[in-house]
């Protein structure tokens, strides 16, 4: 009963043209007899689950599918479940199934972490990139894309110590309110400045940002990967993480972990009496940041605009999950030409991935690259030389590409764009 939705399909294939690794691979390898999107979901009813096994894989969980299927069937969610059922029943490649099993353990991580940030020394060499492009391990990821290295501090170490931002009493409609900051593993380890930024703005507007300790991954790598008792071991630890923490809302500058805790806990848990609840509790209060700031502060326009009255050029990538899964569009183009007063330049095809898809871009690197390389063509037409956007894995993926090809453009997350306007007011104070 879970997949019948997938019934109402009138073979129209929008599925599969939009789909960006559909577009790549074409339909003899995305799919069995069926192909698409719609033929990853049917393949194991129709041919079994051996059939469908390869195919699902090539999903990158992109969510146009959905964006785009005249009947409403939610093609995502349901190549999700038909790759649980994968995972259940072949179970997983070894290696990726022990890489899980180890992450979803949030002390052992905590030290490991530790480790490999002393330990990466040779590697980075100091630098914020790991560019060893001969290793033979890291040879397909690294020829083509640089990979970050991890922070020398990570955000929960570095919140210990307070974020620089006084609040300076905007004109907003958030003031008074208590977040809890949900960062993410990637903010986290990797990009702690876009967690301070998100802080820092949150502050600005006289809300009071509280961190709720131990809080590891949301569980979204698992989940992706068809690997639901790992999902849902994550998803309980961050629920009972968020519940200590008592707040009117809950705020990321991760798309990807909004629409994890704000949609996928609730599917995880939907057979779960006394896990739904407070599933369900928590997808209530969790917000993406562009749309607290946008929606919820409604910060006025110009508020964040440069003092010197000028106008930057920027570019920005619309996240798979930000504008897929939570509809986000307005949202960031309102604080970055209404807010901040910046030029916004549009990049063709906007609503094409970038190639990333957390596991996909490690396990399919030549299809991750070549949509990489397309969006990163899009940036170069635009003549910006600043791409913005509001999803980590997105920011990883195109530094990296553009780090490993020379490219000079920058890519920044949407909250470091305001940050550095808020601080630029508190210093002329
Ligand atoms: S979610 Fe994206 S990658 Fe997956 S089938 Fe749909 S369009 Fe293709
Ligand atoms: S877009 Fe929807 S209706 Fe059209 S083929 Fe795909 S699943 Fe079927």
């Amino acid at each position: 009963p879970e997949f019948r939705e997938a019934l109402h399909c009138i073979r129209c294939a929008a599925c599969a043209n939009v789909c960006p690794p559909y577009r790549e691979v074409g339909g003899h390898v995305f799919g069995h007899i069926y192909s698409g999107a719609i033929g990853l979901v049917v393949t194991p009813f129709m041919h079994g689950i051996e059939a469908a096994a390869g195919p699902q894989s090539l999903c990158l969980s992109c969510n146009a599918c959905e964006q785009v299927c005249p009947v409403d069937i939610p093609l995502p969610r349901q190549i999700l479940d038909v790759r649980a059922m994968v995972a259940a029943e072949q179970g997983m490649k070894r290696p990726k199934a022990a890489v899980l099993g180890l992450y979803s353990h949030a002390r052992t991580m905590n030290v490991l972490l530790k480790i490999g940030t002393r330990s990466q020394l040779p590697l980075a060499r100091g630098q914020p990139m790991i560019r060893n492009r001969r290793l033979p391990i890291l040879k397909t990821q690294t020829r083509w894309r640089s990979l970050p290295a991890l922070a020398k501090r990570p955000l929960r170490d570095r919140l210990k110590s307070g974020v620089a931002a006084a609040s300076l009493g905007m004109i907003g409609e958030a003031a008074g309110l208590t977040v809890a900051l949900f960062p993410g593993c990637m903010t986290d380890r990797i990009y702690p400045e876009q967690g301070e930024a998100v802080a820092t703005v949150l502050a600005a507007l006289g809300v009071k940002v509280v961190h709720p300790e131990g809080l590891h991954c949301c569980g979204l790598i698992p989940n992706n990967s068809g690997d639901v008792p790992h999902a849902k071991a994550m998803a309980r630890q961050t629920i009972e993480r968020l519940e200590s923490a008592p707040a009117d809302r809950i705020v990321s500058g991760s798309a990807s972990c909004v629409a994890m805790l704000g949609q996928d806990y609730v599917h995880l848990f939907r057979n779960d009496p006394a896990w739904l609840p407070r599933a369900q509790a928590i997808s209530d209060r969790i917000v993406d940041f562009t749309s607290f700031v946008a929606r919820v502060a409604h910060l006025p326009p110009g508020s964040l605009a440069a003092l010197d009255g000028g106008q930057r050029e920027l570019t920005y990538h619309d996240s798979c999950q930000g504008l897929n899964a939570l509809g986000l569009s307005s949202e960031p183009r309102i604080l970055i030409e209404g807010v901040m007063g910046d030029r916004l330049i549009e990049l063709e095809e906007n609503t094409l991935c970038c190639g990333f898809g957390g596991a996909f871009s490690f396990e399919y690197p030549a299809v991750a690259e070549r949509l990489m390389n397309r969006k990163l063509k899009n940036a170069e037409a635009t003549g910006t030389r600043l791409i913005v956007t509001d999803n980590q894995g997105c920011i990883m993926h195109l530094r990296g590409g553009l780090d490993a090809s020379g490219r000079r453009i920058e890519v920044r997350h949407i909250a470091e764009l305001l940050a550095d306007r808020v601080r630029e007011q508190t210093r002329s104070r």
